[in-house]
């Protein structure tokens, strides 16, 4: 069974019940959510009635919460120690991510591995090592993993080279997150993705590989931009994801949607809609459909 989801919200007052609502709503079977705003370190205390609520709708709409996947927090970034001070604050927030994960019972947590800012590539793939070993030596349940990155200003993990040399190095369980349009805009062409799987299957293994970011791409190979685009709306296409979705390789692994919220044409920013239910469906049924906008639009406008 296909196991599809997307990006969800998780407000503070709703918790995962509200990620899992908001899942439901979109028909997907599993979901990803930050256990608060990515941009910031406001966390409430998490709300254990309000999580047994969530297990019970979960297990009553066949939602495995092991294929369910939080993303850790943007500012976190283990790559650059110049400062002792802004690198122990990011050993410290994913230390009490993980924490929190654990007490909801989530089980892979999707990292992007760090920007060197200024550093050297070399010193800034020890400097992650040296944090996920420092953090992973808690004994958390929930497991990291690290995201395939586009190249965007100095992101460290770009390439299959680096994410192996990380793999190696650390010294847990760590597995690894793919991102479609992140691999699009890093160089990895996706209309020939078994090229690439096979490369990874045998420079890391497949079995490390926790969840797929499914998104298309605003731009070209090997760009280094990182802006999402629509399934089917951007330069990867839709025929190329459903391969990455439907792999018989990738079949157990959830695939997460976050492709952009849309307004009155795929580029307003006025009011916006989540595309996810008429993705998600277009995934399933295999087909295409060009009429994504308006769908959305007569269903959120009633
Ligand atoms: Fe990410
Ligand atoms: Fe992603
Ligand atoms: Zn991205």
């Amino acid at each position: 069974m296909l196991i599809i989801g997307s990006h969800v919200g998780f407000n503070s007052k709703d918790q995962l019940l509200g990620s899992v609502k908001e899942a439901l709503s979109y028909e997907a079977n599993t979901f990803m959510f930050y256990t608060g705003a990515p941009q910031n370190t406001l966390r409430k205390p998490i709300d254990q009635e309000k999580t047994n609520e969530a297990l019970k709708l979960m297990q009553e709409n066949n939602i495995d919460i092991k294929n369910v996947i939080c993303h850790a927090p943007y500012i976190i970034n283990l790559a650059n120690k110049k400062d002792p001070s802004k690198w122990d604050f990011s050993i410290n927030f994913l230390k009490q991510e993980l924490a929190r994960c654990d007490e909801l019972g989530i089980s892979s947590m999707v990292l992007h591995p760090g920007s060197a800012v200024g550093l050297p590539k070399e010193e800034a793939l020890e400097n992650i090592k040296d944090g996920l070993n420092l953090i992973l030596k808690e004994g958390y349940r929930c497991r990291v993993l690290l995201e395939t990155m586009a190249g965007k200003g100095s992101e460290c993990g770009s390439s299959l080279a680096e994410l192996k040399y990380l793999i190696s190095q650390i010294n847990y369980p760590i597995g690894i997150c793919l991102d479609t349009c992140h691999l699009n805009d890093s160089g990895v062409d996706i209309n020939h993705f078994d090229e690439y799987l096979n490369e990874f299957e045998q420079e890391i293994g497949l079995e490390k590989i926790g969840c797929v970011h499914v998104n298309d791409s605003k731009n070209f190979l090997a760009s280094h931009k990182d802006r999402h685009a629509n399934i089917g709306y951007g330069t990867i296409g839709f025929d190329a994801l459903l391969h990455v979705i439907y792999h018989e390789k990738l079949a157990t692994v959830s695939k997460i949607l976050e492709t952009p919220y849309v307004g009155e044409s795929l580029e307003d920013k006025n009011r916006l809609y989540p595309p996810y239910r008429f993705e998600i469906k277009m995934i399933r049924e295999q087909t295409f459909d060009d009429h994504l906008l308006e769908h959305i639009h007569t269903y959120y406008k009633r």
